[in-house]
């Protein structure tokens, strides 16, 4: 059964909070008013009603897709298909697509997309029907385009989607030679790029590796340095949360002690099989009554797990006032946008709680899909000139060295010499470079600046000068 949990009255409107943390961190910055309302303010928002013929009757769907900054272009940013998005949600999740694009270097203003419709009520081809006319709905109003803005994945969308917008692209840019750029996260096969799909969950994984880099700053919360054998839980086990648990706990020996879903959740204390879990719930539609755990039919309790790493991996507002007291975690690894409110940001970090906030923590995704969108302007596959190169080179060097030597080279030091950088090999050195770089500008702004209370503050700081260093370049037109 379900507990009954009170709710405490808070502002929840995501577009209210990303602006509430804008300004905190704008107080502490010497930029003119002017120019800091320049950065804050959404540039455009385009909102469309279209109809889709399902069996026979016209239905009627609501979306939007809204342009933060045009400081940079393209605009970037993901596309949900949630039966509650708001105008205000993408909004504000565009704004986080700006700080985020500048905080890790992708020259890209912030967008986002979003239509209000559950993909579980739909069938396949009525949500073809759909993303097709929503992207000419796009293409109408210039909103999409390799040069213009470029939709990616999120919430309720996979690379099926984005095949489609590409498709659709396509059809109405006959001979466009870049119109694979018009969309990011799509299936390799379609000019997508290797990595992508666990882009996010990938640079969740560098983030808090990051995070454990500092072992003086681990000992200060309370535990012992050293990822192998921390508590982990996840809410939510799709693309970001999955990824994430699957590569913490295979590549770093964490223990992935509780995942939720939205009807539940299972634990085990020795840890879940990630990937077993996975197929479990693909097969059966829910990770309730997995083999071997514990299952709770209860979305709430996840959260309130006592664990070393808690990653919200969902949505947005699931630590408010109402359960701040109740959570038991020494880091909040923000995965998903927006997981925790302003309010109850602060009781955390009274609490001695680290937040890694999401304007870094998820900023994978869009790391990746920067590089797919240069793959697909390069048209050609990264490592595809060069690998050879370097295997050679390394096969010459093995010889010489062995000859010199007068004995031979072990064979897992001889394969790391001998294998050339192959497109994952890149894409994951290019992640793990821009979010070990961006973790140290965001830590040294906090460690630095005696007013900068967290990571998520420094964040912003680090973001806002970013953007308004462009901006003064570029002028105020006319
Ligand atoms: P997804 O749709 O693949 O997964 C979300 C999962 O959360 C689903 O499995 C869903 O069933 C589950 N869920 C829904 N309501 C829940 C609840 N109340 N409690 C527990 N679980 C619940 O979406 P995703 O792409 O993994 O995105 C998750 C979050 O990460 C979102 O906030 C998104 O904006 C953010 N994000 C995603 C990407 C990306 O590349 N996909 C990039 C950056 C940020």
């Amino acid at each position: 059964m379900a507990k009954k949990r009170r709710k405490i009255k808070e502002d929840l409107n995501l577009n209210n909070i990303v602006s509430q943390q804008f300004d905190e961190a704008a107080a502490l910055m010497r930029e003119p008013q002017g120019l800091l309302e320049k950065i804050k303010k959404c540039d455009n928002v385009f909102q469309v009603t279209f109809p889709v013929k399902i069996r026979n009757k016209i239905k009627h769907f609501i979306g939007w897709r809204a342009e933060h900054s045009h400081h940079r272009k393209p605009l970037k940013g993901g596309l949900r298909f949630r039966p509650l998005v708001t105008q205000d949600e993408v909004m504000a999740l565009a704004a986080l697509m700006t700080y985020k694009c500048a905080l890790v270097d992708v020259p890209f203003g912030g967008s986002k997309g979003g239509v209000a419709v559950n993909p579980r009520e739909l069938e396949v081809r009525h949500m073809e029907q759909l993303t097709r006319r929503f992207t000419v709905e796009l293409l109408r109003k210039n909103f999409i385009g390799p040069g213009e803005n470029v939709p990616a994945p999120d919430m309720g969308t996979g690379e099926r989607e984005m095949a489609w917008i590409f498709d659709t692209y396509d059809t109405f840019h006959a001979g466009g030679i870049d119109n694979m750029a018009c969309v990011t996260g799509k299936p390799v096969s379609q000019g997508g790029i290797r990595g992508r799909r666990e882009a996010t969950g990938r640079g969740v994984q560098f983030g808090i590796r990051q995070v454990f880099q500092h072992p003086n700053e681990i000992k200060r919360l309370g535990l012992d340095p050293g990822l192998a054998g921390k508590r982990v839980v996840v809410q939510g086990f799709g693309n970001v949360g999955y990824h994430a648990a699957l590569f913490l706990s295979e590549q770093d020996d964490c223990r992935v002690i509780g995942v939720g879903e939205w009807d539940g959740a299972v634990f085990d204390p020795k840890g879940l099989n990630i990937a077993k879990l996975f197929r479990y719930k693909k097969r059966r539609g829910t990770i309730l009554d997995f083999p071997g755990a514990r299952s709770v039919p209860d979305p709430g309790t996840v959260l309130e797990t006592e664990c070393d790493i808690l990653i919200p991996a969902a949505l947005e507002n699931q630590i408010t006032l109402s359960n701040v007291d109740r959570i038991r975690t020494k880091i909040v690894a923000e995965a998903a946008n927006g997981p925790v409110t302003p309010q109850a940001g602060k009781k955390l970090l009274k609490e001695g709680v680290l937040i890694v906030p999401d304007i870094y923590l998820n900023a994978g995704g869009v790391t990746v899909s920067y590089f797919e969108w240069s793959k697909n302007l390069a048209h050609i596959r990264y490592g595809r000139m060069g690998r050879r190169l370097e295997e050679s080179r390394g096969e010459f060097l093995v010889n010489y060295l062995e000859e010199a030597g007068g004995r031979s080279i072990s064979a897992p030091v001889r394969e790391v010499f001998l294998k050339g950088a192959k497109e994952a090999d890149l894409v994951n050195s290019g992640l793990e470079g821009t979010m070990s770089m961006a973790y140290e500008e965001i830590r040294t702004v906090c460690r630095r600046r005696r007013r900068v209370p967290d990571l998520r503050t420094a964040a912003y700081i680090v973001a806002i000068q970013k953007v308004a260093t462009a901006l003064r370049e570029l002028g105020i037109f006319p």
